[in-house]
């Protein structure tokens, strides 16, 4: 490989990098933003994915259902989108977002093994914030 290679390819690595931190903030954005603000949330969303498709990087898992695929609305259960889960004909996730009504399906197993290690990272993240 080539010297100049090289350094290309160092480069591009550094800004996936950086685009993927940046795809981390902006969600984190749009999370704590979307209770008083959901416009402003939606506004994170969108540029969070023009950044994550110019630098050609995926989504973490953590964000990618958390966006509505049609009207890249940020989707909170409960709020702006409903969750279900369904057994047949596989198990899965129907996720629908309220705003524009856009149904979502994800297969359920691995969602189910994420769901059981959640609830104590947020706790712990928590924790951590007020203390
Ligand atoms: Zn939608």
């Amino acid at each position: 490989m080539s010297k100049k290679k090289f350094l290309r390819q160092k480069e591009q690595r550094e800004k996936r990098r950086i685009a993927r931190e940046r795809v981390e903030i902006l969600f984190t954005l749009a999370e704590r933003v979307f209770p008083y603000d959901p416009e402003l949330a939606n506004r994170y969303v969108e540029i969070a994915l023009a950044v994550q498709q110019k630098a050609r990087i995926k989504l973490p898992r953590k964000w990618k259902r958390r966006y509505c695929r049609r009207c890249h609305s940020f989707l909170v259960p409960g709020r702006n989108a409903r969750v279900r889960l369904r057994d047949k004909p596989y198990p899965h996730v129907v996720i629908k977002c309220l705003s524009c009504g856009h149904i979502m399906r994800y297969p359920y197993l691995k969602e189910q093994k994420e769901r059981r290690r959640k609830p104590s990272e947020e706790r712990a993240s928590r924790e951590a914030q007020s203390s």
